[in-house]
């Protein structure tokens, strides 16, 4: 049998560039190695509550476009992820607002929020913030940083924040007035049913073959493709042969607290403190506004990543993104594998961008 596409990775991306090529009238197939599709969106029914099987995955844009894209394939709830920071027992709301500032500080107005920040702010004396803690300082002082940041983004990464590009911390926003929601896009929600169904609509007739790694596979069926989209670690790919990409994993401790109707409270909680070693707590059924009388949890333990274990973030410092570039350039002669999503192109993509970009390549593709 002959296809126009072999597709690795029967994620987001994979399932985007699949469903747009097929309604082009190309012939997929798609090869994942898990035992289920949507990657790592994969949403799994546990006592009626949709599990993150590999983390919290909310869906926001501002990308109206990708909005009514992804809104075909799902009917999104009215989530709005509003996290909340624990920190040597005291709580605050995130992202950075007015809620924090009060608690943190006993004031009321974003005046008093605005002077402590900005007296802080100048006793640093950063002009041009050089990394992470840099930047984290020089936009939200000491206090803030010291309880909110500095630990969680320690752990998250696993090296100082002084060794960290400060383009991650730009993810959070801060603002004076009393909005805890965490993110600024237009749009936002929970697809109700969980993410799988979506990919597994995107996908719809195309065959999919699970278990299977492209090694494997390829090796015996190279010559039944016109092209191949490889949404793998690009490292991998090249048997590592310039060097390795870093990436940060993490381990998921999954609970069902049989009779325990609400754990935490909230979808997200955030443990910001170094010597906690989760970085958070995620209680699915919030996500869902679910009234089931069990519940489950989930804790995050990030660790650093070595061969054989789950890729999750690519640490994109200077030294890893040199690399990558190097892949990159042994990407462009190849003449017929294309790369794309988070591992592929090596980026910290958020979802509604790995639909733009899947999108953006389904478009090159088809101007070939
Ligand atoms: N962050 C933080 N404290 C928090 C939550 C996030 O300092 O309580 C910082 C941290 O540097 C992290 C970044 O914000 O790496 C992005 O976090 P987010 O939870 O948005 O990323 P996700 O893991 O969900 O992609």
């Amino acid at each position: 049998m002959r296809y126009d596409y072999l597709i690795v990775g029967a994620g987001l991306f994979g399932a985007v560039f699949a469903n747009e090529m097929t309604k082009a009238g190309k012939s997929c197939l798609i090869i994942d190695k898990r035992d289920h599709i949507a990657g790592n969106v994969y949403t799994r029914d546990v006592k009626d509550i949709p599990v993150h099987w590999y983390g919290a995955h909310i869906f926001h844009t501002s990308n109206k476009a990708t909005w009514d894209y992804i809104c075909q394939y799902a009917e999104f709830n009215n989530f709005i992820n509003s996290p909340v920071a624990v920190y040597k027992d005291e709580l605050y709301n995130l992202p950075f607002n007015m809620n924090t500032f009060s608690k943190l500080w006993g004031i009321k107005t974003p005046a008093e929020a605005k002077e402590i920040i900005a007296s802080q702010i100048a006793d640093l004396n950063i002009t041009e913030p050089k990394n992470l803690e840099e930047q984290a300082l020089s936009l939200v002082g000491t206090d803030v940083y010291e309880k909110l940041i500095k630990g969680y983004t320690e752990k998250q990464w696993g090296r100082d924040c002084k060794e960290l590009p400060s383009f991650i911390i730009k993810r959070l926003p801060l603002r004076f007035t009393y909005d805890n929601n965490y993110f600024n896009d237009r749009y936002q929600g929970i697809p109700i049913g969980g993410y799988t169904k979506i990919v597994e609509k995107m996908i719809g007739d195309v065959p999919v073959i699970l278990g299977t790694s492209y090694r494997d596979f390829i090796s015996q069926a190279d010559d039944e493709f016109d092209r191949i989209l490889y949404t793998g670690m690009i490292d991998e790919y090249f048997d590592y042969k310039l060097g390795e990409l870093e990436y940060r994993t993490v381990r998921f401790e999954h609970e069902l607290m049989e009779g325990v109707e609400n754990f935490q409270g909230n979808a997200v909680v955030n443990y910001t403190e170094r010597d906690v070693p989760y970085t958070r707590i995620i209680e699915h059924k919030h996500f869902d506004f679910g009234a089931q009388p069990d519940t489950v949890v989930s804790k995050e333990y990030p660790a650093s990543w070595s061969k054989g274990d789950e890729p999750y973030y690519p640490v994109n410092n200077d030294r890893n993104n040199e690399l990558f570039k190097k892949y990159q350039e042994l990407a462009d002669t190849e003449d017929k594998v294309i790369f794309g999503g988070r591992l592929g192109q090596y980026k910290y993509y958020d979802m509604d961008k790995v639909i733009e970009a899947a999108l953006d390549m389904v478009a090159l593709e088809k101007g070939r």
